[in-house]
């Protein structure tokens, strides 16, 4: 197949190239496109054969289920068999923008674009270009992130060519993307709500307009040995081709640890790298090292994870050290909660503590 790239962004033609990518959806084809949070791989959520498609494209085990796009927030009532107040406030407090709803699924919605589930995942994104294309193709587009199953989520449109270049129909160029981690999945079916992925709109902020919400068992450790709730995160997500360590611990210490390994990695012939934060960067001695941010700045280091993954398979790198960038308390605070979920996943939760 030969894929369409085209740029967005460039004023009064990008009216016409979201029409153009309209119609390919209703017409059952596939078009990748820029969000707030990553790029998509967007088809038309009521058609069955849309959703196989997407699956087939990304190589996606196809019970891992896709998120409906919408345009209007009126529309929930279309997707979902019940709007709970929640749903309303969530909506009102956060669309468009990050955040996902988990809500019982309507008829409308083919079990194709919901993995065999009786529930659907719901947003409304606020990346402009998304929400006229999504009007455009009839108001109803499944998407989930535009990357080869397995890959780190494209931040930029050269990853989404790099995976889907030929695969599908389409390919919107929107330039880098605002946050760059996925969007913060709440399942509403659930009393109290959960938080089965977390993200831009963190826990504090959901509470502050449903009062609780707990988050998933499974989202900062294997401990509790459960599956978790939504599907596809027990895949191993976002992974680097090399095998990628955390190292939790005073600075010093985690200094001393890595450049260690490094030295015993490289000894063994492999090609070395670091995720490090800008005040420690330099003080590493491996073969490729990834200057992520300054460690306070959660937006930036959200922005930089995945295309620094990339990078890194880009580069071939065999053996990777991150430094943690959970934020004050190890992920447990703030977007620092969807950057160490995202790390630990990326790292298959392997994590040491030097001190
Ligand atoms: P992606 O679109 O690649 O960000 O992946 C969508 C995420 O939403 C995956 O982790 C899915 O498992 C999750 N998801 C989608 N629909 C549901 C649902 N009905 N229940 C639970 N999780 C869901
Ligand atoms: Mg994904």
């Amino acid at each position: 197949m030969n894929t369409k790239i085209v740029r967005l962004g460039e004023g009064n033609k990008d009216e016409e190239v979201l029409l153009e990518a309209g119609e390919i959806l209703k017409a059952g084809g596939l078009v990748a496109f820029p969000t707030e949070t990553v790029y998509g791989l967007g088809g038309d959520a009521l058609n069955p054969d849309s959703s196989r498609k997407i699956y087939a494209a990304k190589g996606r085990p196809s019970d891992n289920p896709l998120i409906v796009h919408i345009y209007r927030t009126e529309d929930l009532y279309k997707v979902a068999r019940e709007v709970p107040k929640e749903a309303l406030q969530l909506a009102e407090a956060f669309w468009p923008g990050p955040l996902t709803m988990i809500l019982p699924k309507s008829e409308l919605i083919p079990l194709e674009t919901t993995g065999g589930l009786t529930t659907v995942a719901v947003r409304l994104p606020s990346h402009p270009g998304a929400r006229r294309m999504i009007e455009c193709a009839g108001g109803f587009v499944a998407a989930p992130s535009a990357n080869l199953s397995g890959r780190p989520s494209p931040t930029t449109a050269k990853y989404v060519v790099e995976d889907m270049n030929g695969r599908i129909e389409m390919i919107l160029d929107g330039g880098e993307v605002g946050i760059g981690l996925e969007s913060t999945i709440v399942d509403l079916t659930v009393n109290p709500p959960q938080i089965l992925r977390p993200g831009f709109i963190t826990s504090d902020m959901l509470k502050e307009v449903l009062g609780s919400v707990e988050n998933d068992a499974t989202l900062f450790t294997t401990a509790s040995g459960q599956a978790p709730r939504a599907p596809g995160m027990k895949y191993r997500h976002y992974a680097p081709k090399g095998n990628l360590v955390i190292v939790q611990g005073e600075n010093d210490r985690v200094i001393s640890y890595v450049n260690e390994k490094l030295q015993e990695a490289k000894g063994a012939g492999k090609k070395t790298g670091v995720i490090a934060a800008s005040d420690t960067a330099g003080r590493y001695a491996g073969d490729v090292i990834k200057t992520i941010g300054d460690r306070r700045d959660e937006e930036v280091i959200a922005r930089r994870l995945y295309g620094i993954l990339r990078e890194f398979d880009d580069e071939n790198v065999e053996q990777i050290y991150s430094e943690s960038f959970g934020g004050e308390d190890e992920g447990h605070g703030g977007l620092g909660q969807a950057i160490m979920n995202r790390l630990l996943k990326a790292a298959g939760h392997q994590v040491i503590r030097v001190n």
